[in-house]
């Protein structure tokens, strides 16, 4: 059985997974393939499209693909079995056993999302928010716990809005992580930056397993684009929900994704955008051009000629770069807490600082592994990517 979880997040996430289904079948003639997630989530149409799948499903209950599978071994028949994004209302249940020696792991605690920008297919292909429950997340990071591993990162599509319509907010969920014994450190992935309050802010600040590295997705630093985007916050209420976390946590590191060549971005929107991630100060930036998404909004702008997209996408990540270096160098001379990770490196220990700074030290000192252990180091140079220290004695 082979499985292409598919991904409709951009143009190229479809025809890549496209790509996959049709090499497994030339590759693996008797397997069963199965094609699930997005892409035909979003566009049905595509079952037709592509017979090499056996199965072709999508965003819900994946669980039984085990058993559909062997339904189609049996008499050898197609299935196409996708239910309609707008009647998913419970979360869906799917554990995340580590293989392996894990030191992090990744717990997907939300699905869906309410918000409709005006480029994005996830609330078509994930349908409306819904959150695991806390008795559900407390056996799943005990699990964790008892195979080794020590930091959780709790991840979905919007986790900012986890528990809504449930009184719950985001920050239980990580208070509860953090009560699990064995778990030493709790990170969050990608929010929605305008969900945070003072009161949950005030909160996270008292959990010393808190890692205070906020990826507070951006898209543009722009007005007049976010509103074409459908965003809903401005630059400055951005700008204000930083500083709000800077005066929780001063040393906080605040990374984003940055989307270019929006439809109508005129040069004047990009400088503007620009100029913002320079005043935010991010220490990472992830930079992708925009790529249109049949059945959205943005799809029917004026768009934006691909020459002036990967010039922009190319100016934007030499800035990326540069406050990336910018950020490591100020670490320089602060002894910080490492978490060490897998030993796949002939030369270096590695492994991250609570920021999610890339931390390397010799292997020649010590010379015993450090794995899944937190120890304290000095930084002495930084790169971009990484920093490198020594053991703090
Ligand atoms: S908040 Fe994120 S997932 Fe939701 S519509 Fe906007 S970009 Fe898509």
């Amino acid at each position: 059985m082979a499985v292409v979880n598919s991904c409709t997040v951009t143009g190229s996430g479809d025809s890549k997974s496209l790509y996959a289904v049709r090499k497994l079948r030339r590759e693996l003639p008797e397997a069963v393939i199965i094609l699930t997630g997005c892409v035909p989530q979003a566009a049905p149409e595509v079952a037709e499209s592509i017979p090499e799948a056996d199965i072709v499903t999508g965003t819900k209950e994946r669980a039984k693909l085990p058993a559909l599978a062997l339904e189609v071994l049996a008499d050898r028949r197609r299935i196409v079995d996708i239910p309609d994004y707008s009647v998913f209302d419970e979360f869906e249940c799917i554990p995340y056993v580590p293989t392996g020696d894990r030191t992090r792991g990744f717990v997907k605690i939300q699905d869906g999302c309410n918000c409709f920008c005006s480029y994005c297919m996830i609330p078509y292909a994930r349908g409306r928010c819904r959150s695991k429950p806390l008795d559900e997340l407390r056996e799943e990071v005990s699990m964790l716990a008892e195979r080794g591993v020590r930091e959780i990162v709790l991840t979905g599509i919007n986790i900012a809005f986890y528990g809504e319509k449930t009184g719950i907010r985001l920050v239980d969920a990580v208070e509860l992580c953090c009560s699990v014994t064995g778990i030493e450190r709790v990170r969050l992935g990608s929010i929605e930056p305008e969900v945070m309050t003072d009161d949950d802010l005030t909160r996270l600040a008292k959990l010393p397993q808190f890692c205070p590295q906020f990826h507070l997705s951006l898209q543009s630093g722009a007005a007049e684009t976010l509103k074409r985007m459908n965003r809903r916050y401005t630059p400055d209420e951005y700008a204000d929900i930083a500083e709000r976390i800077r005066s929780h946590f001063p040393q906080a590191a605040f990374t984003t994704d940055i989307m270019v060549g929006f439809p109508e971005e005129t040069e004047a929107e990009f400088a503007e955008s620009m100029a913002f991630a320079e005043r935010i100060g991010f220490s990472r930036i992830h930079v992708f051009q925009y790529s249109p998404r049949n059945g959205t909004p943005a799809a029917k702008m004026k768009q934006v000629p691909d020459a002036v997209k990967h010039e922009r996408a190319d100016r934007m990540k030499a800035l990326g770069e540069k406050l990336a270096l910018r950020y490591a160098r100020q670490l320089v001379g602060r002894t910080v807490p490492v978490l060490f990770e897998r030993e796949n490196s002939p030369d270096f220990h590695q492994g991250h600082a609570p920021d999610y700074t890339l931390i390397k030290i010799s292997r020649k000192n010590p010379k015993k592994s450090l794995r899944n252990r937190i120890f304290y180091v000095t930084i002495e140079r930084a790169d971009a990517d990484c920093c490198y220290g020594r053991l703090s004695e």
